[in-house]
């Protein structure tokens, strides 16, 4: 059961990144990784994502991709990168990421990365940076992007982000939530996201 779920998704990934761009020029997805039992974590964003409704204008790939989650998303290994005195306990409740393929993901790659993360409404993700290069793709809801040395951008379904490597970059979520699907690729596809000491 556990395995078809999450079959289901990685079906569903693969085919948005086959029906976008910017995702297929990013990196090779694999065909067929190995699957791997994870235990999976319960956090408060999981009910957020499960009762979460298909946005307007869903297309037939991102509908799927979001089915699929929410059978998925109860039997995953949620992580969440940031402790309370980083970004509050509101953050923390409704926010949260995991790695669907992986040098520790649901599925085994040591030359991919590919996760789902989700944050609520209202929510500032600080300016952070990380090695490995970055796109995300915005499935449903949408956010503001900045990111440093280029225009700010605010995305909708859809639409993807990228990220160079150690490229300082924020989210700001305003009336809306976003769930994600977000790639990495490079140097430090194994590494964790720093989050950077802003001016008192
Ligand atoms: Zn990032």
């Amino acid at each position: 059961m556990t395995r078809a779920a999450f079959q289901a998704l990685y079906d569903a990934a693969g085919r948005l990144v086959a029906e976008t761009p910017a995702l297929r020029d990013f990196g090779t997805w694999p065909a067929i990784p190995g699957f791997r039992k994870r235990k999976p974590t319960a956090i408060p964003a999981i009910q957020l994502i499960t009762a979460r409704p298909d946005p307007p204008l869903c297309s037939p790939a991102q509908s799927a991709f979001l089915a699929a989650l929410r059978v998925a998303a109860p039997f995953a290994r949620w992580y969440r990168s940031y402790k309370r005195a980083q970004v509050g306990r509101d953050f923390l409740d409704r926010y949260g990421w995991f790695e669907l393929l992986g040098p520790s993901g649901h599925f085994r790659s040591d030359a991919a990365r590919a996760y789902v993360a989700y944050w609520g409404d209202g929510l500032v993700y600080p300016d952070h940076a990380h090695a490995a290069e970055e796109i995300y793709y915005v499935v449903a809801g949408g956010a503001d992007f900045a990111s440093d040395g280029v225009p700010s951008a605010t995305l909708a379904p859809g639409d993807t982000r990228l990220h160079g490597a150690w490229q300082s970059h924020a989210m700001t979520t305003t009336t809306s939530d976003i769930l994600t699907l977000v790639l990495w690729r490079g140097e430090g596809l194994a590494g964790k996201p720093v989050l950077l000491e802003t001016a008192p």
